[in-house]
């Protein structure tokens, strides 16, 4: 493939964009100019940098790309506040990405890698397996393109989910050069807090992400309150138990002095008893953290069901007997196969 030779524009730091400039015999200030064309500009083409001399743009052109991402399917949801995009990677390999129109938000759920290495029971991504990790420029550029698209509206992208495709924290070097890079003050500037790295619960990652006390707000995948129950639902549970998770979260949370997001898929019968609940606070209590219940979406692999609203309601009621927070997340482009856990690489619907 004639993509496969060039370099992609997003997988730069500024030094790489430098030395770009350098090597094809320009000053350093149009490095910045290009940074400007990726980061404020979100140029969809050489063509568009109109302040760069013709000569370094046709170079440019010869030997670069504004991201490699190929949309091969774009669908929306009946309401049309949530857009998905299938991408072709330059080797084939598909990725997705959903936008989610909110008021006064831009929320983009982004992929971190092609396929999922943890294989949870209930994820569709899970159930494809693990391809590849993507590259800093594939994550930075699933942003760039939808905020080339919002940018003809005059809008942004407000918001960042790493709760696309694929485990964050295994790809821990790219997912996080991106999240440098999104947050960088001299280009998108997006505040930390803007974005949320979802994580299966990796513990020594979680680990090395303490330490770097990283600013970004961490979500973690739990689901269950017993290694019984997690371990059916979530493999990676038999590497990393729950109690040593849950050491690993209240480190984090020292480190970081952030409050941590649990993530809980509802599946009717299964872990939303009461009993879960219980078990649920008592792991929980007194710590700075927030449950985020997600009424489980259906995927292909896995029969289990959403709970009905009532569950949903006494299982909120019973972690505040515990003082635990809870909020149930809006479900969004359900009819597109676009709600949590419902990514994968297929062409068309089926
Ligand atoms: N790998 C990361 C992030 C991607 S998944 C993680 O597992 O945290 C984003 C969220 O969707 C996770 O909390 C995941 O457990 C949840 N999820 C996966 N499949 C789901 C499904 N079918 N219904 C509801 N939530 C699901
Ligand atoms: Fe991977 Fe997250 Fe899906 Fe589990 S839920 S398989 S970690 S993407």
């Amino acid at each position: 493939m004639e993509n496969e030779q060039k370099i992609d524009l997003y997988d730069l730091s500024k030094a790489d964009l430098e030395a770009l400039v350098k090597e094809l015999g320009q000053p350093k200030f149009r490095a910045k100019q290009l940074w400007e064309w990726l980061y404020h500009h979100f140029a969809g083409d050489h063509d568009e940098m109109t302040n760069l001399p013709k000569k370094l743009r046709e170079a440019l052109a010869e030997k670069t790309d504004f991201g490699q991402l190929n949309p091969v399917v774009t669908e929306f949801s009946s309401d049309g506040f949530t857009e998905k995009v299938l991408f072709e990677c330059h080797d084939g390999r598909l990725i997705e990405t959903v936008l989610m129109r909110y008021d006064k938000r831009n929320t983009v759920c982004m992929s971190s890698q092609a396929g999922c290495a943890m294989g949870c029971v209930f994820c569709a991504t899970g159930q494809m397996g693990f391809m590849r990790h993507l590259t800093v420029g594939e994550i930075v550029g699933q942003f760039a393109y939808f905020s080339r698209k919002l940018k003809a509206d005059d809008g942004r992208i407000s918001n960042v989910v790493m709760m696309g495709m694929g485990e964050p924290l295994h790809n821990y070097d790219n997912t996080l050069t991106a999240i440098d890079r999104m947050t960088d003050p001299s280009g998108i500037d997006l505040g930390n807090r803007k974005i949320t790295i979802s994580t299966v619960g990796m513990i020594p990652a979680m680990k090395r992400y303490a330490d770097e006390q990283r600013q970004t707000p961490l979500a973690v995948s739990l689901h269950a309150a017993t290694d019984e129950e997690r371990t059916k639902l979530i493999p990676p549970n038999k590497r990393w138990p729950i109690a040593d998770l849950m050491d690993a979260c209240r480190y984090t949370i020292e480190k970081t002095g952030r409050r941590l997001t649990f993530e809980w898929a509802l599946i009717n019968g299964k872990n939303d008893t009461i009993e879960q609940a219980e078990k649920l606070g008592t792991l929980l209590k007194g710590m700075l953290c927030h449950v985020n219940l997600i009424p489980l979406n259906p995927t292909k692999g896995f029969d289990g069901r959403p709970s009905n609203p009532e569950r949903v309601d006494a299982f909120i009621k019973k972690l505040g007997d515990y003082g635990v927070s809870a909020t149930v997340r809006v479900r969004r482009g359900i009819d597109i196969q676009a709600g949590c856990g419902q990514l994968r690489d297929r062409v068309v619907n089926g």
